[in-house]
């Protein structure tokens, strides 16, 4: 066992972080639209993934055009995307304007007064898209907004270079809503026929009707399934591991941690490891996930603790101080694990924690 103060020793776990699946995977769905371009959306800093590293790793694959929430997110991406068209989709607060234009960012305008501010700040000189609500009632215009404002003078002053709308439901392909959006966005777009359009996230990619002209995929990017219930189509990006502090043989009868939540019905061996829900690993997934340890599912017991995780060990003879138990990757994937943890794997994601250390590697 190396001494260091900056390996897993030092920090209690790992997260490894594959660009190069990354890579592949915007591939993947890039050609799933046959043609169409493809953006990637890097929010919530790449889902967890860090923009600093998988920003470049997408413009080398070939991706032109990224979307953050805000404009903070924006700044970041333009740090590591110097040439990129970077997007804010949760459009342009109050006074913002000056701030977009200095850093090249376009916001994504969510309302007429977004629209007007837009169009007496910017007199053109740099772009913005248009968000066109057709369900999730959460930002943009309405359809009949939208479609009455078509050969308004605020959208040429506005410089809009995009038309956008987002699905409420896309990775169920058999909820009505898909194609009544699909409807209503293609009436929208056919308003704006000189502007390119976008509807797609990653479960809308897989959806007929929903390419246009630009691919907005951000979960699949990072792993995720964008057709649960079906084969994941995506390589796994993010793997978890964490160290085992100790190992202890307990009677039945014995309880482990806060509260004695579990109790052993048999003799057992017990790992402690050193990760806990101060490192983004949900409490909620307590006496329900797993780990492996050699490969072997081990259960995690009772309550997840702040630094610490107890899992049962008793079939797992590779089990030892030192060793590494997984708690994200082979077959837990991130699905997987968002399950467990009554969330989504959106959240297990975003939620990664800064705490262990990161590493970076390029798989081909
Ligand atoms: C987050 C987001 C996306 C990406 O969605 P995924 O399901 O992660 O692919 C695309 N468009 C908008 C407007 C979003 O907010």
């Amino acid at each position: 066992m190396t001494q260091s103060t900056t390996g897993i020793g030092a920090h209690g776990a790992r997260l490894t972080i594959d660009l190069g699946a990354i890579a592949a995977n915007w591939r993947t769905l890039a050609a799933r639209g046959g043609g169409v371009a493809c953006a990637a959306v890097v929010k919530a800093d790449a889902y967890g993934c860090g923009i600093a590293r998988v920003g470049p790793a997408l413009w080398a694959a070939g991706c032109r055009t990224f979307f953050v929430a805000h404009l903070s997110e924006g700044v970041a991406a333009r740090a590591a995307l110097p040439d990129a068209a970077i997007y804010v989709l949760n459009g342009l607060a109050p006074g913002a304007a000056a701030a977009f234009a200095a850093h090249g960012l376009r916001p994504v305008l969510g309302s007429i007064e977004e629209l007007s501010d837009w169009a007496a700040f910017s007199a053109g000189r740099v772009p913005a898209a248009l968000h066109v609500d057709t369900g999730m009632n959460r930002l943009g215009l309405s359809v009949p907004e939208a479609l009455d404002l078509a050969g308004d003078p605020r959208i040429a002053a506005s410089c809009i270079d995009l038309i956008l709308s987002h699905f409420v439901s896309a990775e169920k392909p058999q909820d009505p809503v898909n194609a009544r959006q699909i409807a209503d966005f293609a009436r929208v777009r056919a308003a704006y026929p000189a502007l390119p359009a976008s509807l797609a996230n990653s479960s809308g990619i897989f959806l007929k009707g929903a390419q246009h002209d630009l691919l907005r995929p951000g979960y699949a990017l990072f792993g995720g399934n964008p057709t649960p219930g079906t084969a994941n189509p995506m390589r796994p990006v993010v793997r978890l591991e964490a160290m085992i502090a100790q190992v202890r043989d307990v009677e039945a009868g014995a309880t482990a941690g806060y509260n004695g939540r579990w109790a052993a019905a048999a003799p057992s061996r017990l790992a402690t490891l050193s990760l806990g829900y101060a490192d983004g690993f949900p409490r909620a997934i307590s006496g329900r996930g797993q780990a492996l340890v050699g490969g072997v599912p081990c259960p995690i017991l009772g309550l997840v603790s702040m630094d610490l995780i107890i899992l049962d060990v008793t079939a797992a003879p590779a089990a030892e101080r030192g060793a590494t138990a997984v708690l994200i990757g082979d077959t837990l994937d991130i699905d997987a694990v968002g399950r467990a943890a009554g969330t989504i794997g959106y959240e297990i994601l975003t939620g990664l924690g800064s705490r262990y250390v990161r590493s970076y590697v390029e798989s081909c």
